[in-house]
This record gives structure tokens, sequence and C-alpha cells, in this order.
């Protein structure tokens, strides 16, 4: 131990470890079952393997260009022209980034200065508030409120001021599962209109959309992509969560202030991965196919439940649950989390961490990327309840 007693003056005082570092520690303490911090709980494809194999074999390992390997710049290239009818330039307008958690520190840093506004959607990820504190933004909140989880573009407008430097927006949500709709998005060019302010959209989840609904995304609106960074994220789409390799796409007056942060950031995202993915996403029906791979364990998850004293919200996208526990228990989410880990064995995230004041709706998260057998041994733990 190294004993200091420089006086430090943090950036972050009220932060502490992530909640999904604590719950899956916890899991493991306890030796739950964890459907807390969210990662597949199995294995990817091979396929991708001997692709990324195949890479380091044939010698793909040294720094790539900072922007990401070429091919992989125009196979998302290709996929966001397929899927949004968009064009983004794969030289200027697409960049690899280490997972989206590095994307969104990155735009918020390129971007905000301090005393700059960013607005926020609570319940929000926990990544951007801190993101923002940082670079010493001030985060401005609206509510997308329980249990719909729909914005109030009313309540997002009185929150404008000539200080709103960026809006945050997350479609499929997490942790709701919400789902912005086209409307959403005619709101928020609307709102922009006629101002510098960036839009940055985590679209994560951008292939996990349920019952048929359209993923939004602003790369879709031309209005809206003029002035928005889109980041989305390898991990949730090909099951490789500890990978960390991602991507932004934006204009390329925007792309090169990113790129200026990016490039003394991480500089760039390891090589033999992104060669792999290049290739394996050439095939469509990978990521196309997510979709119909998580409703079908969406609704497994739902009809282990439906016989417990949980009561389930709506679910439209990611690959989260929310559900109330008001006939279980009475106690505070974070408590009713920490209790259900160690005394049922299963593991879950308290929703009010994700407010700034705690809010506490008496609700949980459920991560349900995970195999039917985790799924059906925590379903018969959760209906003992
Ligand atoms: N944004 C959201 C909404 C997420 O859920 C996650 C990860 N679960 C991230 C960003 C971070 O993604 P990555 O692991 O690629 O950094
Ligand atoms: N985004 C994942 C979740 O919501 C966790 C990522 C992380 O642990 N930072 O569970």
């Amino acid at each position: 131990m190294h004993p200091s007693s420089i006086a430090i003056d943090s950036k972050l005082p009220r932060v502490g470890t992530t909640i999904f570092t604590v719950m899956s520690k916890l899991a493991a303490d306890c030796g739950a079952i964890n459907l807390s911090q969210g990662f597949p709980d199995f294995q990817a494809d091979p396929a991708l393997f001997d692709a990324t194999w195949r890479a380091m074999r044939d010698g793909r390992n040294q720094y790539p260009p900072m922007a990401g390997v070429p091919e992989l710049r125009s196979a998302i290239a290709d996929k966001v022209a397929a899927l949004y009818g968009a064009d983004y330039d794969a030289d200027s307008e697409i960049t690899v980034t280490a997972g989206a958690t590095q994307a969104i520190f990155t735009a918020i840093a390129a971007f905000v200065r301090s005393g700059d506004e960013v607005i926020v959607f609570e319940p929000v990820y926990d990544s951007y508030v801190p993101a923002i504190e940082t670079v010493g933004g001030q985060p401005v909140y609206a509510a997308l409120a329980f249990p719909d989880y729909r914005p109030d573009w009313e309540q997002v407008r009185a929150l404008l001021s000539p200080r709103t430097r960026m809006i945050i927006i997350n479609t499929p949500h997490n942790p709701t599962g919400s789902l912005l709709e086209a409307d959403d998005l005619m709101e928020l060019a609307a709102l922009t209109r006629d101002t510098d302010i960036v839009v940055l959209a985590d679209e994560v989840y951008e292939h996990i959309v349920f019952d048929a609904a359209h993923h939004q995304s602003v790369a879709s609106h031309p209005e809206l992509a003029a002035r928005s960074i889109v980041v989305s994220s390898f991990g949730k789409t090909y099951h490789i969560t500890g990978w960390k390799i991602g991507y932004v796409l934006a204009a390329s007056a925007l792309m090169a202030e990113f790129r200026k942060v990016h490039q003394f950031n991480v500089f760039t995202v390891n090589t033999p991965c992104q060669v792999g993915v290049a290739e394996y996403m050439r095939d469509a029906s990978r990521h196309l196919g997510l979709a119909a791979f998580y409703e079908h364990k969406r609704e497994f998850f739902r009809e282990q439940l439906r016989a417990s004293r949980f009561e389930l919200l709506t679910c439209r996208g990611t690959y989260f649950q929310l559900a109330s526990y008001r006939a279980i228990s009475d106690r505070p989410d974070r408590e009713f989390a920490h209790w259900l880990t160690r005394a049922a064995g299963v593991a879950v995230i308290p929703v009010s961490v994700f407010y700034r004041d705690g809010r506490d709706d008496r609700v949980v998260r459920f991560c349900f990327a995970k195999q039917e057998a985790t799924l059906a041994a925590a379903g018969e733990r959760l209906r003992a309840l």
C-alpha cells in the first residue's frame, strides 16, 4: 500500500464503482445466477473466431489506420446504407472505436466545453453523466416517465437554453427497453433546427427490436443525421461484449472533430478483431437475425415469470426486461436487488441507480441474454418468491 497525503479534488465526487461491476461481483461472490450486467452467457459464432484468427495468422497484427481498417469501415457503410438508406463515406464519416463507451466519452470530450449543458433522459445509462462532468459540462435532465418511459418533447423544449450543446438519446433504451418512434425523431429535428446542438445517438441495441417494430436510427433522418454522432457496438450484435469494439457515424465536419480526440484517446482499435468482424458482418443475416433470436428469449423469460409475483413491464427492444416487485416486497430497489442476489440467488440491476435523485419505482432490470437453461433456473427461483 502507498499512503498518500496529496489533496485530491475529485472531478467525480459522487461516482463510485459502476452498478454493473458491483452486481456481477456480488453474484459471483454469492454463486447467484447473474441476470444483472448485460452480457450473453453463451458463445459467439466460431466463424467469427476463425475470421479473426486468420487475420492474426495473415499478419494483421500492427497498428491499423487511425479510423479503422478500410474493409470494416466499408462493411459498416454498406450495412448502414442497406438498413437506413444513409450514405456515410467510409473514409471521412465512419470511425471504429473501442466499444460504445469510448465512443460516447470521446464524442462528449470533443464537443462539450466547460459550462456547456447536455440534455440527457432519465433513467440514464450510467456512463453519460460522468463523461459530461469530467469535461466540465452540466447535465440537464429530461424524463422518460415510468411506466411507459416515453419522452415529453415539450419538457425537452423547456430545458433548451443558449448553453445547450448536446442532446443524448438512446434507442432502443437501456434500462427500460423502450423505443423512440419516427415522430420522436421529427420532434427532435424540430427542436434542434437552427441551433448548433449536436445529437449523440446511442444505438447500440439497433438490431434488437421486437414485435416487428423498426429501429428508428437518426442515420435514417437526413436532417438529424447532419448534426448527429451515431454510436453502435459489435459487442451487443455479435455476442462479444469483451472484445470492446464498436463504431461511430457522423457527418465529415463532426467526424473530423471526433477524430481529433479519438486519436489521442485510444489512437486506434485492435486490428485482427476489426478484420474478423469485417469479414463476418458481410453476411447480413447475422445481424438481421438478432431481433428474432432475442425476441424468442424475451418470450421464454417472460413465460418463466408469468406465474411469479413480478409484474412485467413492456419490453420493445434491448435484452433487458423490467419488472415491478411491489407484490413481493416494499424494500427500496437497491436493497431488494442485494437481497434477491443473496437470498434468492438471482442478481438484477436496481433501476434507481439510473436517476440522479435515486427515484425508486420499485423496479428491477433482468438481462435475458442468457441460455434457456439459465433463464429457466432463474425462473424457478423467482416463482418461489
Ligand atoms: N450504451 C448502452 C446503452 C449500453 O447498454 C452499453 C453496454 N451495455 C454501452 C453503451 C457500452 O457499450 P460497449 O460495451 O460497446 O462499450
Ligand atoms: N451496458 C451493460 C449493461 O447495461 C454493462 C456494461 C458495463 O458493465 N459497463 O448491463
